[in-house]
């Protein structure tokens, strides 16, 4: 059939994804559209000066599904990494809860970044800053910029910061930012890319050097891909590393407690914690999802239906449910990856 792309190169109502893909008329759009700019406006009933020369759509864009108000991330659900939330906790929060103390020579760095393999919780650490902060968070992912956005993402990133500046304090977490920010240059480099890279960090530049209470997260797996430019405005720069084993005991335990599942014995777990040497916290969340399977897996051999299945005639999750996810799920990070990271933590690296 006839190939319909999701956005439309230039102008129009058409270039938000989502509008399209929720099927809204445009009307609907336009409503919710004006929704938002009216959320936005201040005491006097006026747009804020930044958000004034910026599309409609693209403010609505990212009051609708960029900015969440509440991440629901605390510093209790994430496992270990106890020098990341200490580093964080001086660095970011204390300073967007006491601003008037955090000034002059103590005024913290606008930027942070977080690095290290997937699925380690650098996400969370995020969340949670914004949660414990009470400050906006908003949530990027920079390939999307310049996949999803194509032409589009300098103007994104204009009303994104326009909105967190009326939303302070804020929280801009910017996830794989090295497809943003990479040095790779040049050759093969587009010219829109250039554009709206420089066009990040003149917004980065900004509030840099105002009082605005706005934080921007950097979160990448590819630290090496940085260029200078990148290092320098994001000053501190935290080694978010595999779980340890104790950290890797409280997932499991965790996970299986919220659903009343956890029947297993220390030396079981210390059992589940060896053998999982190298894997990364969102392995073990799919460990733990595959392990507790088996009891479902193995009442529905024996021929009962699962319809007729009861809760309470189901075993508890065993070490052998374990031993057998662990056939299934396999760490996702290799040991190679990992010798990269320690070497950029030590030449570039926040290492206190
Ligand atoms: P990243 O941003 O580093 O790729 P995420 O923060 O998105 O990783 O983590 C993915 C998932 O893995 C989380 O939703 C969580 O379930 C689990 N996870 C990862 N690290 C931790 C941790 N340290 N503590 C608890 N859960 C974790």
């Amino acid at each position: 059939g006839n190939f319909i792309p999701p956005i439309k190169s230039n102008g129009g109502n058409t270039g938000n994804v989502t509008t399209r893909v929720a099927g809204k008329s445009d009307d609907a759009s336009d409503d919710s559209a004006k929704r938002c700019l009216e959320m936005l406006c201040g005491p006097d009933g006026e747009l804020p000066e930044k958000l004034r020369n910026l599309e409609p759509r693209l403010i609505e864009h990212i009051s609708n599904e960029i900015m969440d108000r509440d991440p629901n991330v605390r510093w209790d659900d994430i496992a270990g990494l106890d020098h990341a939330k200490k580093c964080v906790t001086e660095m970011v929060i204390w300073p967007l809860l006491r601003p008037d103390i955090f000034k002059g020579c103590r005024s913290p760095g606008r930027g942070l970044l977080l690095f290290g393999p997937p699925g380690t919780g650098k996400t969370m650490i995020g969340k949670a800053i914004a949660g414990e902060a009470k400050a906006t968070f908003f949530y990027i992912s920079a390939s999307s910029l310049t996949s999803k956005w194509i032409g589009e993402g300098e103007k994104l990133v204009r009303a994104l910061f326009g909105v967190a500046s009326c939303r302070q304090p804020a929280v801009i977490f910017v996830d794989e930012i090295d497809s943003l920010l990479s040095q790779r240059k040049s050759e093969g480099e587009h010219e829109s890319s250039r554009r709206l890279k420089t066009q990040f960090l003149i917004e980065m530049e900004g509030f840099d050097s105002g009082s605005e209470q706005i934080l921007l997260i950097g979160a990448t797996n590819r630290p090496q891909e940085l260029d200078e430019a990148a290092r320098r405005r994001l000053t501190k720069r935290l080694y978010i590393p595999l779980p340890s084993l104790e950290a890797r005991a409280w997932i499991v335990r965790n996970l299986l407690e919220k659903d009343g599942l956890f029947k297993l014995s220390k030396d079981e777990i210390n059992t589940i914690c060896s053998l999982t040497e190298g894997y990364s916290g969102s392995d073990m969340k799919n460990l733990v999802k595959d392990a507790s399977m088996g009891p479902l897996r193995e009442a529905l051999k024996q021929g009962i239906e699962i319809t007729k299945l009861k809760k309470e005639d189901m075993r508890s999750v065993t070490l052998q449910d374990f031993e057998d996810a662990l056939q299934e799920v396999r760490p996702s990070v290799s040991s190679n990856e990992l010798g990269t990271y320690d070497e950029w933590n030590k030449q570039f690296g926040s290492l206190s």
